[in-house]
């Protein structure tokens, strides 16, 4: 692979910050985007721009027809069974309360288990804390072990029959765990949990095929995979999708309507009220394009050894206490503590070498607290990032230690 070429696909990156050559380590946070998604947003713009399903002429023909191509093309990125399983969102955010507040308060009851893990985002805590306290159903937790994995004795205790749900992370955003979703999905199955993977992390950096894994729920961001931002799909298994009342009532999730009543169209439009963001989701059908275009593994493998060198060249910074599996098996980020510096103070010094990275409790507060951190500083990679840019963050950590001791 021609890595060097690939990321001349990306404009943004060629540039210099601060009088030096841009590094871009804050994947996590959003992904850049490369030129062919750029320019399918203008093109639709341009050219197409129109409501989707409403109109009969040309322009809302081709808008529409763009969409729903989206949609197949979604299905087939994350292996749904039917493009009819594929639900636009905003982001993963989104797609967490949307099954909360249908699938959710539909089935859950008093004394009901809501089960997580100690690594969630608050994306995907914040909404189960809410279910909870609208229906009396308690949220639980599987602990974090120090070397940043699911304390696996702890699932055989607290995975059971009172579990109506569990919702965890596929990839964590701040240690860089690679959870056993497809293991962690059939032992919920063999008690008959329900299950939501988290892929904001792993969407569009590895292979995600969600009845593989046998998840019933997945979601994802488009803007953390090369897509715009403010577009996300919820999968859903049909079966449950079926089952699931609207959330937000409106056009487009209709039959018919009485001042006494409405009937709602069938999944996914049943849940797609209003007209949904047409270009985010034509710029999310690009980036799919762009990484099949490019590989999910070849990504993956690139992602991986990025992370692997970053954690063997990071280990030689004195006073650095790295989050996380230590070993190869983790996802592309890398996020740190210094003894000798504070998140925030090492981001703006790093910034100020032309180095983006994210300081902070990364919206993982109960993590931190488990870690005993106030934050950590996080590098973040992607199929983009270059050795050599490792390579000049490690100088910039080590002039840091120059400069804060
Ligand atoms: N879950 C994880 C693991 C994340 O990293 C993020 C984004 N940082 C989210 C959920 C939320 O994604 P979004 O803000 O795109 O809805």
């Amino acid at each position: 692979m021609d890595w060097h070429r690939i990321r001349s696909d990306f404009p943004i990156l060629d540039q210099q910050v601060q009088g030096h050559p841009l590094v871009y380590l804050d994947s996590a946070a959003t992904s850049q985007k490369p030129r062919t998604v750029i320019q399918a947003l203008s093109h639709y713009y341009e050219r197409d721009n129109s409501n989707v399903h409403r109109a009969l002429h040309e322009l809302s023909a081709r808008a529409t027809d763009a969409f729903e191509v989206a949609r197949k093309k979604a299905a087939h990125f994350i292996g749904a069974a039917s493009e009819n399983e594929i639900i636009f969102t905003r982001g993963t955010t989104e797609g967490i309360n949307l099954v909360a507040n249908t699938w959710g308060t539909q089935n859950l009851r008093q004394g009901d288990v809501i089960l997580v893990t100690g690594m969630e985002h608050h994306s995907n805590l914040v909404p189960w804390q809410l279910l909870a306290q609208r229906t009396g159903a308690v949220l639980k937790h599987i602990p974090v072990l120090d070397d940043g994995t699911l304390d696996n004795e702890a699932i055989d205790t607290l995975l059971t029959e009172q579990v109506k749900l569990f919702a965890f992370v596929h990839i964590s955003n701040s240690l860089g765990t690679i959870n056993p979703a497809r293991e962690l999905c059939a032992r919920a199955k063999a008690v008959g949990v329900v299950t939501l993977v988290d892929g904001a992390q792993s969407a569009g950096h590895m292979p995600i095929d969600v009845q593989d894994l046998g998840c019933d729920f997945f979601v994802l961001s488009g803007h953390k995979m090369c897509g715009p931002t403010g577009i996300g799909v919820l999968y859903g298994r049909m079966a449950l999708l079926e089952t699931m009342p609207p959330w937000h009532g409106g056009g487009e999730m209709i039959l018919s309507v009485s001042f006494e009543t409405s009937s709602y169209k069938p999944p996914p439009h049943r849940f797609e009220a209003g007209t949904p963001n047409i270009a985010g989701v034509i710029g999310l059908a690009a980036a799919i394009d762009y990484l099949e275009g490019i590989g999910l593994e070849n990504i993956q493998r690139h992602d991986h050894n990025l992370a692997n060198y970053a954690v063997q060249r990071m280990s030689e910074v004195p006073g650095i206490r790295i989050l996380g599996p230590q070993s190869g098996h983790r996802g592309s980020l890398v996020a740190f503590h210094l003894d000798f510096a504070h998140p925030h103070d090492l981001v703006e010094f790093a910034n100020s070498h032309g180095i983006a990275m994210r300081g902070g409790h990364h919206c993982t507060q109960p993590l931190m607290k488990r870690f005993k951190v106030p934050g950590t500083t996080r590098a973040s990679f992607y199929f983009y990032n270059t050795l050599e840019e490792i390579n000049r963050l490690v100088e910039v950590l080590f002039a840091a230690r120059a400069f804060f001791t």
